[in-house]
């Protein structure tokens, strides 16, 4: 059985910058990773500018091959049922349009750990002073032993479930899908990811370009079609913005752990089992996780550097040091914050004072029509109690992390 200080369980960007601590700090790190690397990630590949200045500072210039076609993206434009478009760009200019399959690989490599890919984690056992990690490689059982193990294992990571079997049943789940057409005509500039706030489409739905073909996507919940919700999306675009596209040639979907930023119901481990990354809760609005896995995986590794330092529980560090993260990601999703401060990385203040006053009204009605739309769940209606606390409470309360 291998021996080491602290094991990693995702092969992703969170667990990259969590190992970059570790290694720099010269504890012994292995990642496992169940698919074969370099692996696919279902991912739009837009980098928020805050992800871009991680990656550039830990990692270096991102290669050629990490990139999509458009290689960079400008920002972000929104679409209203009142056909009001508004385009934001991000602060400080465009960013990387990252291939996932590749700048991931490429920030694992980076990070120095150790990695072992075709191999899934399947369950822990934490003994106090160290946790035994079961997993499969190439479907032969191998065993790690560690003094800490941090799960970058994503949404439906199997490491949550290993320490808090009844978490996924507490917070909501949405499922993602997008599927890929050659284009005929197509008027949505290349340069932006759109999005639409128009409840006739869905609760999520986007548009991009990429390596010459565009990509149309919806969030939907469990029960839905998702052949039918995309058919009336590609209606939509064809009718409203003249975009016409051949019948899609891939698709592909997942389910996603949306909404615990959202509501506030962090999980981020116990003992000596750290979690972090997207598996945690960190999404931001619109769906951009990257540059919180990053920020939380680095957090994460740097808090069992300093609990070994300082020798304190690594839980009591994690959670001291994760707070800041927290508060920017719940900030996003706080009215107050969006209408008077800047917890986006694109201005959207600015954006809507520069529509003329009519268009101005019509978008914050047609936002108003839009969240009314998540109020028939559940979780939904805790968005609302959550948006009624958050100018009072700043955003965010501890004590509802897990
Ligand atoms: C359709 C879509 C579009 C998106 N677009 C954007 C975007 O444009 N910009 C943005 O910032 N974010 C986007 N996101 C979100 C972003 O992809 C995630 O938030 C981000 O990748 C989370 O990173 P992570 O490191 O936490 O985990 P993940 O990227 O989910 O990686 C988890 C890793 O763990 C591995 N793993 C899982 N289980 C096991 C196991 N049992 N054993 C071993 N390994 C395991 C997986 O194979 C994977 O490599 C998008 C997401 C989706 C679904």
């Amino acid at each position: 059985m291998r021996s080491v200080d602290v094991v990693i369980v995702g092969a992703s960007l969170s667990a990259a910058a969590a190992a970059k601590r570790l290694v720099d700090a010269g504890l012994e790190t292995i990642v496992l990773e169940r698919k074969e690397l370099p692996r696919h990630k279902i991912c739009s590949g837009i980098l928020s500018p805050r992800g871009h200045r991680f990656l550039l500072e830990n990692f270096g210039p991102l290669p050629r091959e990490t990139l999509h076609e458009p290689t960079s993206c400008r920002g972000v434009t929104f679409h209203f049922p009142s056909m009001v478009a508004m385009p934001m760009d991000f602060f400080g200019g465009s960013t990387p349009h990252l291939h996932r399959k590749f700048s991931d690989y490429w920030a694992i490599k980076s990070s120095g750990a150790e990695v072992h890919d075709r191999t899934s984690f399947a369950g822990l056992e934490d003994h106090g002073d160290h946790v035994l990690v079961h997993a499969r490689q190439q479907g032969e059982p191998v065993e790690y032993r560690a003094r800490q193990v941090i799960g970058a294992d994503g949404p439906s990571s199997l490491v949550i479930r290993s320490i808090y079997p009844d978490y996924p049943q507490s917070i909501p789940w949405f499922f993602v899908g997008q599927k890929f057409h050659d284009i005929i005509d197509c008027p949505l500039d290349p340069d932006y990811f759109h999005f639409w706030f128009h409840p006739g489409l869905g609760h999520y739905t986007w548009s991009h370009a990429r390596d010459g073909r565009q990509i149309v996507g919806v969030g939907f919940k469990r029960g839905d079609n998702f052949a039918k919700k995309h058919e009336n999306v590609v209606n939509y675009l064809a009718e409203k913005h003249g975009v016409r596209l051949h019948p899609h040639t891939e698709d592909e979907g997942c389910a996603e752990n949306f909404g615990p930023s959202l509501i506030n119901r962090y999980v981020f481990g116990k003992g000596n089992v750290l979690i972090t990354g997207q598996a945690a809760g960190f999404l931001n609005m619109i769906g951009e996780g990257m540059s919180c896995a990053l920020h939380s995986g680095a957090i994460s590794g740097e808090a069992v550097v300093e609990a070994r330092a300082r020798n304190r529980p690594v839980q009591e560090m994690y959670r001291r040091m994760i707070a800041s993260e927290v508060r920017r990601t719940s900030d996003q999703w706080n009215p107050l914050k969006i209408a008077f401060d800047r917890p986006h990385e694109a201005d959207f203040p600015a954006a809507l004072m520069a529509l003329p006053w009519r268009d101005r009204a019509r978008v914050l009605r047609d936002l108003w029509r839009f969240v009314v739309l998540y109020k028939e769940f559940k979780w939904g209606r805790q968005m609302f109690q959550a948006a009624m606390q958050r100018p009072i409470l700043g955003g965010y309360s501890m004590q509802r992390w897990l």
